[in-house]
C-alpha cells in the first residue's frame, strides 16, 4: 500500500527548526456503522495472530508489502513503507529548503531506481541504526 493521501497533513516549522510530516489526527473524520464494524473486523483479525514479519522477495513483483498465504498466514514486509519515509525524511534533513512537494517527488523517483538489494540494505542499516523511542513523541498542541 503505497497511499500518498496517507502522508496527508505537513507542517513546516522552520522556527522550531523541524519540519513534522504526518497524517491528520482529526478526530472529526466521518465513519458509518460500516467502517466502525470493518475496523472492528480487522480488529479481531490482528488479535487472532498468525501475522509474521520478514522481508518479503517477490520475483515478479517490485515493493511487496504484505502476503496472505491463502491458509491462515499473513507476512507483513515493513521494508519498503519504513525506507520511503527513511528517504523522504533525509532528504528534509540533507535539503531544508526544498519543498514538501519537491521531497515527495523526488522521494518517489529515488525509490523508484532502487533496486530490491538496496532497498533491503538500506531498510537493514536504519534498523541497525534507529533509536526506539519508548514513549511517543508528542507534536502539536
Ligand atoms: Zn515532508
Amino acid at each position: 500500500m503505497r497511499d500518498a493521501a496517507l502522508l496527508g497533513l505537513h507542517q513546516a516549522t522552520p522556527a522550531e527548526g523541524f519540519i513534522v510530516d504526518a497524517v491528520s489526527t482529526a478526530d472529526s473524520r466521518r465513519r458509518t456503522a460500516r467502517d466502525f464494524a470493518l475496523i472492528g473486523r480487522v480488529w479481531a483479525e490482528v488479535g487472532a495472530g498468525r501475522i509474521t514479519e520478514a522481508y518479503i522477495v517477490d520475483a515478479e513483483t517490485m515493493g511487496t508489502d504484505g502476503y496472505y498465504n491463502g491458509s491462515g498466514r499473513i507476512t507483513i514486509n515493513p521494508a519498503h513503507q519504513v525506507v520511503d519515509t527513511v528517504i523522504h525524511e533525509c532528504l528534509h534533513r540533507a535539503f531544508p529548503h526544498w519543498t514538501e512537494r519537491y521531497v515527495r517527488r523526488t522521494t518517489t523517483q529515488l525509490r523508484n531506481k532502487m533496486n530490491d538489494h538496496e532497498i533491503r540494505a538500506m531498510y537493514e542499516e536504519d534498523q541497525r541504526r534507529k533509536r526506539k523511542r519508548k514513549r511517543p513523541l508528542q507534536l502539536g498542541d
